[in-house]
Parts: structure tokens; C-alpha cells; sequence
């Protein structure tokens, strides 16, 4: 009879739970922040940021290219529906302030995830004699500004500095939660810092050659290294012959043994490059946007981080530590 009464009592304990939980989770998904991101690495940042509290979306379609992608009003109705809209910069997304300025601006909050940063003029291409950062280019608002701050983990921690204020001003009744989901980040973030300068500190090669455009350049000051690619800041032109005949002399010069491709575009002209030099492969993610297959695998950029240690240490014959 005890056992029975024990029994009923918690059936009916469970049901009460059950009723109630459902019925608050109907009501946070209803009123749930929703934060809309352009590229991956924003992506995955708000995600751990939001963690059930916030629903956050990429505009991003798998697979597209990010320099050249322009919103279509699809899109722009997703932005200002939104509570919470987050981008790169102006340098990585200039349609983005026209946009913003048809937007009710009382019920969505944005996030300029790279104020703060100190941006990196230039590019690095091969066969350019005076390449290397801040030594031309006057005006700040040229297109010429290097838009991957992603790539240097300390900007990484600002962007997630920056993402995190959005939330807070958007959502404030959740915002200890937000606090604590960024610092943990962030402190992931400082110890893969800390592994690639530890990862890449002593190498056999400090430069790396890259058949694809210029990407890397914000790693390869932070750690020390040398980098080229083939294209400019933007993949959105075709490399000239010239070009491709200016990479193989200078992978055959340097005495480098790989080259490194980019993601998201065909290996098939880094693979010819490299077969033309005698040098293999490897690859390298940028991080833009992720593709079809990383994005069902649920990938988060410090994995892609990692493999990107891993690849650098093969490719300049580092000693790992
Ligand atoms: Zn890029």
C-alpha cells in the first residue's frame, strides 16, 4: 500500500514536472533571442555564447564563397527580424551598414564584431616585391584593410568580447549565463593561443607558401612566421599565369616541401602548382564558412583551429611539444 501511495506520488511529481517544463520550454522558444550571424567563425562564438538561452542562425549557405556573397531580401528580412544581428566588419562585409540603415534599429541590436581590433594593411602575394603589412595604403576605409581578424586569437577574444556586450544588451535577464559561456571561450581561445606559440616555435621552415588567397596573414605575424599566397585579400579573381609561374619559383626558391590549399575552393590548381613544383599538399581552413560536410559533422572553429596546428607543424617540420 506504502509502495503504491510512493508510486502514485511520484507519477503524479513527474507529470506536474513534465506539464510545467513543457509549458515554460514552449514559452522560451517563442520568446527566445534571436541572433543572426554572417560568417562561421561568428557562428560558432554566439552559439557557445547563447547556449540554450538564445537561437542563433549563419547567413552563410554551406559552402559559399564569403568575399563575394551579398544578402538577398530573404536575407535582409531575416537581419531586421532579428533581435540581435552580428558581422565582421565593414572591410569583410560592406553591405552591411546599407542594410542596417533601413532597419528599425529600437528592436534590433548589432554587433561589429571587429571594433577594437587593430587592423592589418595589405596582403603578401608572390611575385610583389614590397609585400608585407603597414608599409602602404593611407586611407583606413580602403579595401585593401586585411578582413581575417579571426585568425590572431587575441582578436578572436575581442570579437567574443564584443559578441558577448550584444547579448548582454539584447537578452540582460540572461546575462550571467552569457558571462560565464563567453569566459569559458575565451579561455579556450588563450590556450590554443598558447599552443600554437608554443606548437610553432621551433621549426625547420618559417614560411608558408599558399595557393589560395591571402588568408593567413594575422596568424603568421602572430607567431612569427613568413606567409604567401597566390592571390590578393578577396578569392574572387582568377591568379594569372604569371602568378602561378611567380609561386613555383618562389616554392622551388624557398625550399619549402608543401603547399597549402584553401577550403572551399577546388585543390585542382593548388594540386597542379604543387605537382609542378614537386611539393605535396595540405591544407589550411580560413574559417569563412565551413562546407556541406563539416557543417553536418558539427564542426566548431577550434577544431578547425587545431587541424590547421597540426597541418603547419607537418608542413614547416616543427618539433612538437
Ligand atoms: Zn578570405
Amino acid at each position: 500500500m506504502r509502495t503504491l501511495l510512493l508510486i502514485v506520488l511520484s507519477l503524479t511529481a513527474m507529470a506536474v514536472a513534465g506539464l510545467t517544463g513543457c509549458t515554460r520550454g514552449e514559452q522560451q522558444a517563442s520568446t527566445k533571442l534571436q541572433v543572426v550571424t554572417t560568417l562561421f567563425p561568428l557562428f560558432d562564438f554566439a552559439r557557445i555564447i547563447a547556449g540554450e538561452r538564445a537561437e542563433v542562425t549563419m547567413l552563410l549557405p554551406p559552402g559559399m564563397e564569403p568575399h563575394s556573397f551579398e544578402p538577398k531580401p530573404n536575407d535582409i528580412i531575416r537581419i531586421s527580424k532579428s533581435g540581435l544581428f552580428i558581422y565582421t566588419s565593414r572591410y569583410m562585409e560592406p553591405w552591411a551598414e546599407t542594410i542596417l540603415k533601413g532597419t528599425d534599429r529600437r528592436s534590433l541590436r548589432v554587433v561589429d564584431a571587429g571594433q577594437g581590433v587593430s587592423y592589418l594593411k595589405g596582403s603578401a602575394e608572390v611575385g610583389h616585391d614590397h609585400a608585407g603589412h603597414g608599409d602602404h595604403g593611407t586611407d583606413d576605409h580602403a579595401a585593401g584593410m586585411d578582413p581575417h581578424i579571426w585568425l590572431d586569437f587575441s582578436n578572436a577574444v575581442v570579437i567574443v568580447n564584443n559578441i558577448l556586450t550584444g547579448f548582454v544588451a539584447a537578452d540582460p535577464a540572461n546575462a550571467p549565463l552569457y558571462r560565464d559561456n563567453a569566459a569559458a571561450l575565451n579561455a579556450r581561445l588563450a590556450d590554443l593561443d598558447r599552443r600554437y606559440r608554443e606548437g610553432l616555435s621551433s621549426c625547420a621552415s618559417r614560411t608558408f607558401l599558399h595557393g589560395g588567397h591571402y588568408t593567413f596573414g594575422y596568424l603568421a605575424r602572430r607567431y612569427g612566421l613568413e606567409y604567401r599566397s597566390l592571390s590578393g585579400i578577396s578569392s574572387e579573381s582568377e591568379p594569372s599565369a604569371a602568378k602561378m609561374a611567380a609561386m613555383v619559383r618562389q616554392i622551388r626558391s624557398s625550399g619549402v616541401r608543401y603547399l597549402f590549399a584553401e577550403e572551399l575552393l577546388s585543390p585542382r590548381l593548388t594540386e597542379t602548382l604543387a605537382g609542378e613544383a614537386g611539393v605535396e599538399v595540405l591544407k589550411l581552413h580560413g574559417a569563412h564558412n565551413l562546407g556541406k560536410d563539416d557543417v553536418q559533422r558539427g564542426i566548431g572553429f577550434i577544431e578547425l583551429m587545431e587541424q590547421n596546428l597540426a597541418n603547419l607543424q607537418k608542413g614547416l617540420a616543427c618539433r612538437s611539444k
